[in-house]
């Protein structure tokens, strides 16, 4: 049995956003369950288009995902070299076989003379096509001309693993560049002799692609090749759900995500639930679990959805599926920078009482810069609350002083701050909305905080007195 070698090949044009990158996790998985290879090859071949760095970032956001290739430019492999610039003599051979075989020629015609085919294709409604336009007696290529594919146009039908049966007419095929007059192959002809030289098995790549796909059936037979498995995947849309994804729907930089505290097993499960789940309800998947279930046949032919705010929830579900330890070394670089100052326990405390509720690292310390430091009396907390906005200052005063007074007697166990505050409720006949709030404020002076006394009980009684006193001279 042929071991089964997938590839990832981008082109290094720009960043790689979330669903850039889905095509690369779908040929790792399969890969990886097939005790196969997964090849990462740099398609650099138009270098009008080529970004500075974006090779590296492309290997780094595999990396950091945890994708990591078998053989690469980076690393080398049997198949050396996986950029394609620097395989340029490998291309001139296989075009060379095509010239020899006469199913390639120089392309003897100027941009001009070639717009104007297309003008008069125009004019007679007729799609154009260049192998109308053979010439009879071209001349030999000395590459200082583009050379072309000779074309044998009829119809196609074959198999897609996702898209399942596909067809097209001979009027997709035509003569297309094969290698460029700057020296470097088209897409369409590198990929096919990249893909035969470094033993790929299956061709997994995106929907922008079957429209040339009858033009590489030609070519694999030109070539007298044994095509690979091809399989395409759906578009990613935006989250209307309407037009295909784009940065400005928020698709962020896949090491943007992991710089913000994004982990990586979540941007992974999530990346394969775009277009892909295992036909039952579960939603959460370990890396090992998609290597085990993942299959071509299940990926939705439809387009995906991408939706920041799952990934959030994905993100949430993993955070809190980790142990307080795991968590805790994750921390490091996220932690507001007062808490330098407090020690590991303080810390550990602090991050026990949070670890429901974060959705992202670097959402730190916005949940927790409380904990570390007096925030400014926020008198928004109160005026803009909907029930402590209706009492008097004399009535906040009186709860106030109350609160102080059971805090003081407290020993700041959760237990015993619970039952105290409980108690101070029934005696204030106050419903808890409004003084636990009130409490709460005081205290924090957060929107948004853990359980009262949880959070009281790390707080310690020293700082939750000082900021009750400090709301008290404010008022
Ligand atoms: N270089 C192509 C791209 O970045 C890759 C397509 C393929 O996987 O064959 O779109």
């Amino acid at each position: 049995m042929t071991p089964v070698r997938t590839r990832f090949a981008p082109s290094p044009t720009g960043y790689l956003h979330v669903g850039g990158i889905r095509t690369a996790l779908f040929a790792y998985l399969l890969a990886k369950q097939n005790n196969g290879q997964f090849v990462l090859r740099l398609e650099d071949t138009d270098k009008k288009r080529e970004v500075e760095g974006a090779g590296q970032h492309i290997m780094d956001s595999l990396r950091a995902l945890g994708l990591e290739y078998n053989e690469g430019p980076d690393i080398g492999g049997p198949y050396a070299p996986y950029l394609q610039s620097e395989r340029l003599p490998r291309y001139k051979e296989w075009a060379q076989k095509l010239i020899d075989s006469g199913r390639a020629y120089a392309d003897p015609y100027t941009a001009a003379e070639v717009q104007a085919f297309r003008e008069a294709a125009q004019k007679a409604k007729k799609p154009f096509l260049y192998r109308n336009h053979r010439p009879e007696n071209p001349p030999e290529w000395d590459g200082s001309t583009p050379l072309r594919f000779k074309s044998d146009p009829k119809a196609y039908q074959w198999e897609d693993a996702v898209m399942g049966s596909l067809h097209a007419g001979a009027e997709a095929i035509d003569d297309f560049i094969l290698m460029k007059s700057d020296g470097y192959p088209t897409y369409n002809f590198a990929h096919i002799c990249d893909d035969a030289d470094m033993k790929i098995t299956h061709v997994i790549r995106g929907q922008e692609f079957i429209a040339s796909t009858p033009n590489f059936l030609n070519l694999y037979e030109a070539l007298e090749l044994e095509r690979p498995i091809l399989a395409t995947m759906p578009h990613i849309l935006g989250p209307d759900g309407n037009k295909k994804l784009s940065k400005r729907d928020g698709a962020k930089d896949v090491l943007d995500y992991i710089r913000d505290g994004y982990l990586p097993a979540a941007l992974v499960n999530f990346i394969a639930s775009m277009g892909w789940n295992d036909g039952t309800e579960q939603e959460i998947f370990t890396i090992g679990e998609l290597i085990d279930k993942f299959s071509l046949g299940k990926v939705q032919r439809a387009g995906a959805r991408f939706d920041e705010r799952r990934l959030l929830w994905m993100n949430g579900a993993f955070i809190r599926a980790l142990s307080l330890d795991e968590l805790f070394a994750l921390c490091n670089d996220y932690w507001p920078p007062e808490a330098a100052d407090y020690s590991q326990d303080y810390r550990r405390a602090v991050l026990a009482l949070v670890q429901e509720r974060l959705k992202y690292l670097a959402e730190l310390p916005e949940l927790t810069s409380f904990f570390f430091t007096d925030l400014p009396i926020n008198p928004e907390l109160i005026n803009g609350h909907k029930q402590l906005k209706k009492l008097s200052t004399q009535e906040l005063r009186n709860l106030l002083e109350q609160a102080q007074a059971t805090l003081e007697a407290s020993e700041f166990t959760v237990e015993d701050l619970q039952a105290r505050l409980n108690d101070l409720l029934e005696k204030s006949g106050q419903k808890p909305a409004v003084l636990f709030s009130l409490v709460r404020i005081a205290t924090t002076q957060a929107p948004s905080s853990p359980g009262l006394a949880e959070s009281l009980a790390v707080l310690g009684k020293e700082v939750a007195l000082r900021r009750i006193h400090a709301q008290l001279s404010s008022l």
